[in-house]
C-alpha cells in the first residue's frame, strides 16, 4: 500500500519549513489539506506542484474510508493543516487512528509546532507539561477546567485566541491566585514575536492597557501549582479535616 505522511508545516516564518516537508508533499500523489487555498500558497511558496483536498472537522469521518482506499491502491498521501504540526488542536486524528487499526503505514514528517517552540522559551519548567489544548469560550465553563487544574503541578501550555486572552487571564486570577506565574507567546516565529513573563495579576493590568497585545496567535503557558516546601497539599488537608470531624 501506499503511506500517509503526516506533514508539519510553519507556525509563521516560511524559513521553518524543513526540505523533507518540502521533498515529501513534491512526491506524493495527493495532499489532504485543512484550507486549499492556504496551502496552495505554501505550495506556491516552494515549487510545488501537487493535488490538493480539504479536510475538516466535519468530514474527516467520510475522508478516512476514501484515504484507506487510495492507500491500499498504493497512491500515497500527505496530511497538512494550516500551521504547524497536523493533529495537534487541528484535524487529522481519526484518519490516523483508523489507518493504524487496518495497520496501513502512516510516517511522521517533523516541524514546527506552537506549543513546543513556545515552552522551549518560556523559561517554564519544561521536564514534565500538560498540553491542555484550547480553554472552552465561555467563563464559567473556563474557570471549571481551570479549578481542576489548580493543583496541576507540571507546566500547563494552552492555546487562546487572543480577543479572549484578557477573560482568560481574568479568571485565572479568580481562580489560581493573582500570583500565579504566567508566559505568553505571541505571533511566534513573525514579526512581532514577543514572549512576556509575569503574574497572572501583572498581565490583566497590562493587557486591559495595551490592547495591541491582543492581536495575532498566541500561546499561553501557567505555572504549574507549587506547594510550600512545608505545607501540606489541599487533597491532604481536606482529609485530614473529615478525620477531625470524625474523631470524638
Ligand atoms: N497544529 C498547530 C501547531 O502545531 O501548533 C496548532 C493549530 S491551532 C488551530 C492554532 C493555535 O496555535 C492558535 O490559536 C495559537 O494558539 C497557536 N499558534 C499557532 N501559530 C502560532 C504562532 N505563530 N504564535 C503563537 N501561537 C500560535
Amino acid at each position: 500500500p501506499g503511506t500517509l505522511y503526516v506533514v508539519a508545516t510553519p507556525i509563521g516564518n516560511l524559513g521553518d519549513m524543513t526540505q523533507r516537508a518540502i521533498d515529501v508533499l513534491g512526491q506524493v500523489d495527493l495532499i489532504a489539506c485543512e484550507d486549499t487555498r492556504h496551502t496552495q500558497k505554501l505550495l506556491t511558496a516552494f515549487s510545488v506542484k501537487a493535488k490538493t483536498f480539504s479536510l475538516h472537522d466535519h468530514n474527516e469521518r467520510q475522508r478516512q474510508e476514501q484515504i484507506a482506499n487510495w492507500l491500499e491502491e498504493g497512491k500515497s498521501i500527505a496530511l497538512v493543516s494550516d500551521a504547524g504540526t497536523p493533529l495537534i488542536s487541528d484535524p487529522g486524528f481519526h484518519i490516523v487512528r483508523g489507518l493504524k487499526q487496518q495497520s496501513l503505514p502512516v510516517v511522521p514528517v517533523p516541524g514546527a509546532c506552537a506549543a513546543i517552540t513556545a515552552l522551549s522559551v518560556a523559561g517554564l519548567p519544561t521536564d514534565r507539561f500538560a498540553f491542555e489544548g484550547f480553554l472552552p469560550s465561555k467563563s464559567g465553563a473556563r474557570q471549571k477546567v481551570l479549578g481542576e487544574l489548580k493543583n496541576e503541578t507540571r507546566t500547563m501550555i494552552f492555546y487562546d485566541a487572543p480577543r479572549r486572552a484578557l477573560d482568560t487571564l481574568q479568571d485565572i486570577v479568580e481562580v489560581m491566585g493573582a500570583e500565579r506565574q504566567v508566559v505568553i507567546a505571541r505571533e511566534l516565529t513573525k514579526t512581532f514575536e514577543t514572549i512576556k513573563a509575569d503574574s497572572a495579576g501583572n498581565f490583566v493590568d497590562w493587557l486591559s492597557q495595551d490592547p495591541n497585545q491582543l492581536k495575532g496567535e498566541m500561546v499561553l503557558m501557567i505555572e504549574g501549582y507549587q506547594p510550600e516546601p512545608d505545607s501540606i497539599s489541599p487533597e491532604v488537608e481536606k482529609t485530614l479535616k473529615l478525620l477531625i470531624k470524625e474523631l470524638p
